[in-house]
């Protein structure tokens, strides 16, 4: 169909900032774009980073346990290759669609912890206690969830952390959504049991740069600033110019965690409206789920959640995910970070797709 309604990445597109501008154009008449980044990160960014985590958790935050990565992504890829090859690693489920594949290519063997039905499908330590064996050594720990929006407030993050430090196993938060409605904790506190990756894609609106980092002990920065020389190697300097311009200003970030919160509102309000469909109700992040149970009861070939997406994007015109990407299958995700018309065009399309369903089933 024309004019699709492409609701299935989580991109915060937007214009680029003067300050990433002119730090883009100050690189590039500099003679820092042909050489090669320290590896580690270029210092301007590593400062800005650290302050970013200072003022945000009080903690002492210290540009020498920064390492710039290329994206998020590749930063839980290096941690996980560093703490868990040929371990285990627990990841709750639901969970982010590249966590299994990225953990087996660290060496490390996923294992699924379903979360509590009656607690956003979060997971709490006697859920992690009952899935961890003697090869545990780590936990995904990201807040809000992509896909549910579901987040861990500070009483349930502070119970994760004791938790893991008691049984000497890692937690690796995933904080790339942070200030989308999950940080009413003050947020992370790294150490021998705590890992924090963290990037520019989401918050900062630059996901096209490819710049993420991991903020970790010492010992563990030693070794991950090793991977990264023998992966990528240093990360694009242009990149990440326009990543320090826009850590290091990011007075942008309340304002677009403001706009993201009204987009995520008008996104509930419409699609409730859509027959059939649920919507499981976010604590904040840029996604909504729908359970499509009652849906795939009307039609039973939708069950399998592919097909569902598959139907809905060939009749309707709206593209979404299938749950089971996620580990939750029967739901559909969809980004929330478009233009509110956009998002209420696609509401009335699945209504209407729904109810032409319903007929003739
Ligand atoms: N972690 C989660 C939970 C994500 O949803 C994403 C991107 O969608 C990432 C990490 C990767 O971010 P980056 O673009 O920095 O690689």
């Amino acid at each position: 169909m024309d004019d699709l309604i492409d609701l299935s990445s989580g991109q915060v597109v937007e214009a680029l900032p003067e300050a990433a501008i002119k730090a883009l154009s100050d690189a590039v008449a500099s003679d820092r774009v042909t050489a090669y980044a320290p590896m580690a990160g270029e210092a301007r960014l590593r400062t800005a980073v650290a302050g970013h985590y200072a003022r945000r958790t009080g903690a002492d935050a210290d540009p020498a346990h920064v390492t710039v990565t290329a994206g998020a992504r590749h930063g839980l890829f290096c941690v996980a290759t560093a703490v868990a090859r040929d371990a285990e690693v627990l990841v709750p489920r639901p969970h982010w669609s590249h966590y299994p594949e990225m953990l087996r290519l660290a060496g490390a063997c996923p294992v699924f912890v379903p979360g509590a039905p009656d607690a956003g499908l979060l997971v709490h330590p006697g859920l992690l206690e009952a899935a961890r064996t003697p090869r545990t050594k780590a936990v995904i720990v990201n807040s809000p969830v992509n896909p549910t929006g579901s987040g861990y407030g500070p009483q349930e993050l502070t119970a994760l952390r004791d938790w893991a430090r008691h049984r000497d196993v890692r937690l690796i938060i995933d904080d790339i959504y942070w200030a989308y409605g999950g940080d009413e904790s003050g947020g992370v506190r790294p150490g021998r049991h705590e890992i924090v990756v963290g990037g520019a894609s989401k918050v900062h609106a630059l996901a096209g740069a490819r710049i993420g980092w991991v903020w970790a002990d010492p010992a563990l920065t030693a070794t991950l600033r090793g991977i990264v020389e023998h992966t990528t190697g240093p990360v694009s300097t242009l990149a990440q110019a326009a990543a320090a311009a826009v850590v290091e200003d990011d007075e942008a970030v309340p304002e677009r965690s403001r706009r993201m919160s009204d987009q995520r509102a008008h996104a509930i309000r419409e699609l409730t409206r859509v027959p059939l469909l649920r919507v499981l109700r976010p604590r904040g992040g840029i996604y909504l789920c729908l359970d499509a149970s009652r849906l795939a009861a009307a039609r039973p070939e939708w069950r399998d959640d592919r097909l569902l997406c598959a139907d809905l994007e060939s009749a309707a015109g709206v593209k979404v995910r299938a749950g089971s990407t996620f580990g939750l299958p029967g739901y559909l995700r969809l980004c929330v970070a478009v233009p509110p018309e956009r998002l209420s065009e696609a509401a009335r399309r699945m209504a209407k797709f729904v109810r032409a369903t319903d007929r003739s089933g």
